[in-house]
């Protein structure tokens, strides 16, 4: 299905739903309200023009906040008379250390790598758009900050860390450093960023002062006459162009819809639940203790922290790291079987349904951070070691793999199908009255 319209409508004002693909006219909005989708109610913007120099300020201390993190001790422990320390890096590396090369990349990547480059990014355009000629480049870093941020998890980090303090108290006095303090302030920050940073606003005000890395505009759309109306993943303006033409406000590629997102999504899905397996049944972990101690899964984790009374710690785990991959997994195979029979059943349920998972994914990965945070501060030898296992790789595969399947799927792909089903039915009843009348 594309959208045509008459070639000189302006299109400034319209903005493609990231959910369902309507193409509709965004308003200008006072401070406050929120614009939502007319068919999907997927918020398309929440105006808070006000809250931008908060937010420059909030990143800012972020930034400051994240590299004091960086270099200040994370946890220390003391076992009868021995003792270690540990800082935010120690746990990915003991995991290479220790023959997990991957999983210490996964725990880099999203413990460090992702959120300093999500502060960073955020710091270059709040600080640069306020320069009367930002950078050309600037729109396309912004385009970026969006497809990093779901990977920075510092919030999920911590309750994994939470978790992996609370089992050490059990066996050893532990103090915790001021990173800790530290990264609770970034999270926190990066929280009220999230919610409350007017991304419109920020688009606009590029565009106003004239920073784009495309020389296309609205006059060469025009002249060289593209009806298809295409929507931009990364800023969601809508432009006549070509798929696989550049976005005349952030320069990111267009594409009508995701290349090969249904054939992708169920790749990425099998894979997953092939790995959900060994997940289960393989060891996550070794704790070992005076040289005792044997191997435990994810559900003898959620059986000991239960056994110590933590019962909502329990819940916690049993749902993180259970009940989500198998919503997960069992979702997006609805999803896409209803894609495939070109379903209108519950369209509007079924979008809320996507969000829903989009958003709860990377929960999944507290039972990863709280081995990295065990691995990293449990090394005293013979006294007590905890040793990560392979059930823990296909754990972290099976986070990640339904992470990006879900991003691989394209949502708007749902009502593409319904629409042309209900387009085949009217063609069938016409044609069906036309026999009928003769
Ligand atoms: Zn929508
Ligand atoms: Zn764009």
């Amino acid at each position: 299905m594309r959208i045509r319209r008459r070639q000189h409508d302006d299109l400034s004002t319209y903005r493609e739903c990231h959910d369902c693909g309507l193409v509709q006219q965004v308003p200008d909005l006072p401070d406050g309200e929120v614009a939502v989708c007319g068919r999907c109610d997927a918020i398309l913007r929440r105006a808070n023009v006000k809250g931008i120099p908060i937010a420059r300020a909030c990143v800012t201390v972020a930034a400051l906040l994240f590299t004091f993190a960086l270099i200040s001790p994370f946890v220390d422990l003391h076992v009868l008379g021995r003792y270690t320390t540990s800082t935010l890096f120690t746990g990915p590396k003991e995991l290479g250390q220790r023959g997990m090369a991957a999983l210490a990349v996964v725990v880099f990547m999203t413990l460090i790598a992702m959120p300093a480059l999500k502060i960073t990014l955020l710091l270059m355009v709040l600080w640069g758009m306020m320069s009367p000629r930002p950078s050309k480049f600037l729109p396309w870093i912004y385009g970026w900050y969006g497809f990093v941020s779901p990977w920075a998890m510092v919030e999920v980090f911590l309750l994994g860390a939470f978790i992996a303090y609370t089992r050490l108290r059990a066996m050893a006095a532990v103090s915790v450093g001021p990173c800790i303090i530290a990264l609770f302030g970034v999270m926190l920050l990066l929280v009220a960023i999230d919610a409350t940073l007017d991304r419109e606003a920020i688009w606009r005000t590029l565009q106003a002062k004239g920073a784009r890395l495309s020389r296309k505009d609205m006059q060469t759309e025009e002249a060289e006459g593209w009806h298809h109306i295409l929507g931009c993943h990364a800023c969601y303006l809508v432009s006549r162009a070509r798929d696989g033409e550049s976005c005349r406000r952030c320069g990111h590629h267009l594409h009508f819809r995701k290349r090969g997102s249904l054939g992708r999504t169920w790749a990425l899905l099998i894979g997953a639940t092939l790995l959900y397996i060994p997940a289960n049944v393989l060891p996550v972990m070794t704790v070992l203790r005076l040289g005792k101690g044997g191997p435990t899964t994810i559900m003898n984790g959620v059986v000991e922290l239960a056994e110590a009374h933590l019962y909502p710690l329990a819940g916690l785990v049993l749902l993180a790291s259970v009940v989500v991959p198998m919503i997960k997994l069992v979702s997006m195979v609805m999803m896409l079987v209803l894609t495939h029979r070109k379903s209108d059943y519950h369209l509007k349920h079924r979008a809320k349904l996507y969000r829903f998972v989009h958003a709860i994914g990377r929960w999944s990965m507290i039972d990863i951070f709280m081995l990295a945070t065990l691995v990293g501060v449990v090394r005293l030898g013979f006294l007590s070691t905890v040793l990560p296992g392979m059930g823990a790789m296909a754990f972290c595969g099976v986070v990640l793999i339904t992470m990006v399947a879900t991003d691989m799927f394209d949502p708007r792909l749902m009502w593409d199908a319904a629409e042309e089903r209900a387009a085949r039915d009217d063609r069938v009843i016409t044609a069906v009255r036309k026999a009928e009348s003769t």
